[in-house]
């Protein structure tokens, strides 16, 4: 299988937020920023003499952390050499994840001109108080400031992390966030279920009781509320979690959720080789040390068999609407989906939350809305 997808970790943010549980730090010095890059380029090269792959690159994917903390000259730097040592498709998808107040003019324009066509900014809320209540360090006015920005120097391509479910957030509040992220005139639109994850200041209050799990049906409600607002305005509603103009899906997660092969340089970044899946461990001090003395960075392998892998690609790719095409299942695995998850499909037909149609199975509009029963059922049956 060819190679088309490389995700590049840059695990630095000026503060660390109240729900983050991503591999992501602090206080990085500019020595720092300097020692990394040289690392990644380094595992960057370590990875592309062991793959045994060929390599066509429709998307690369700065994300984090926070990409835009380190200086741009580092970060073109960095695209530079990538562009340098693997074939990269015309006309690929480059994405930055951005935070907003992390950028400015400058930085966004070298950017530009270095060939990153997708921005990706981290907006959550417009609300100035649930901003500071989850830890972010931007204002209300630094989303519309780094927007205006992006256009400003040319980018026609962005997208805003939004999330639902924030501690007090009632059903207004989600729908004054929808109706403002809508005055921007946006290509795409990912909304998220804020998740309350152990070993997190959240979860930490979630523990001594100051913090209550999230309700369920009001979580439901703003997930349609999403769905019916987004969807009215020109968005097509293409995976569960995202949304997008017509021509802006974001092709990188698609690899992903077509259980493509993937390439992951950084501190716990993941690759995926099928059947291999490999995790560099998230140890940022050995990773830079190992890989300043030559050697390839700590991680762990390991080799989905095939019954996994065969569950794994229909709990991915029926997180896209448009289902799982059932002769790619086949002419992949020499087996038919429907055989071979023949008890969960009779469930869920049963319950109505997926269809089969035209050589595809997909969820229903309820299988949408109860998408985590029906990946179980998938990821059981077999
Ligand atoms: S900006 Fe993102 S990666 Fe950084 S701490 Fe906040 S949630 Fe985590």
């Amino acid at each position: 299988m060819m190679l088309e997808a490389l995700y590049i970790h840059i695990p630095f943010c000026k503060a660390k937020c109240n729900y983050c549980d991503f591999l992501s730090f602090t206080g990085c010095t500019v020595e720092l920023q300097h020692r990394y890059i040289e690392a990644l380029k380094k595992e960057a090269l370590l990875k592309n003499q062991k793959l045994d792959l060929e390599v066509n690159l429709k998307s690369i994917f700065f994300g984090g952390g926070t990409p835009t903390c380190l200086s741009s000259g580092l970060l073109v730097h960095l695209l530079d050499f990538i562009q340098a040592n693997f074939p990269v498709e015309q006309g690929a998808e480059i994405s930055v994840e951005a935070n907003p107040g992390t950028v400015n003019k400058e930085k966004l324009q070298l950017l530009y001109e270095a060939g990153v066509n997708r921005l990706s900014f981290g907006v959550q809320t417009f609300n100035k108080e649930m901003l500071k209540i989850l830890g972010r360090i931007h204002t209300p006015e630094d989303i519309y400031a780094s927007y205006a920005l992006a256009r400003e120097v040319g980018f026609t391509n962005v997208n805003f992390d939004l999330m639902y479910g924030l501690p007090g957030q009632d059903l207004k509040d989600w729908e004054r966030t929808l109706l403002k992220a809508l005055e921007f005139n946006l290509e795409h639109i990912s909304a998220y279920q804020l998740k309350i994850e152990r070993g997190t200041p959240f979860g930490q209050q979630m523990e001594e009781g100051v913090l209550q799990e999230f309700d369920d049906e009001l979580a439901l409600d703003m997930y349609k509320l999403a769905d019916d607002y987004l969807g009215n305005k020109g968005f097509i509603h293409y995976e569960v979690a995202n949304f997008a103009k017509p021509g802006y899906k974001c092709r990188h997660n698609e690899i992903y959720w077509r259980t493509k092969p993937y390439l992951g340089l950084g501190p716990g970044a993941h690759s995926f080789f099928p059947p291999q899946r490999i995790e560099n461990l998230g140890e940022l001090s050995s990773y830079i040390n190992m890989l300043e003395e030559g050697d390839s960075p700590p991680c762990i392998s390991e080799e989905l068999t095939i019954p996994s892998l065969m569950s794994e690609t229909m709990f991915m790719g029926l997180r896209l609407l448009e289902g799982v095409n059932l002769e790619d299942f086949y002419s992949r695995f020499g087996q038919d989906a429907r055989s071979v998850f023949s008890g969960a499909i009779k469930k869920c037909l049963s319950n109505g939350l997926v269809e089969i149609n035209n050589g595809y199975i997909k969820l229903t509009h309820l299988g949408l809305y109860l998408g985590n029963i029906v990946f179980e059922e998938f990821l059981s049956d077999n």
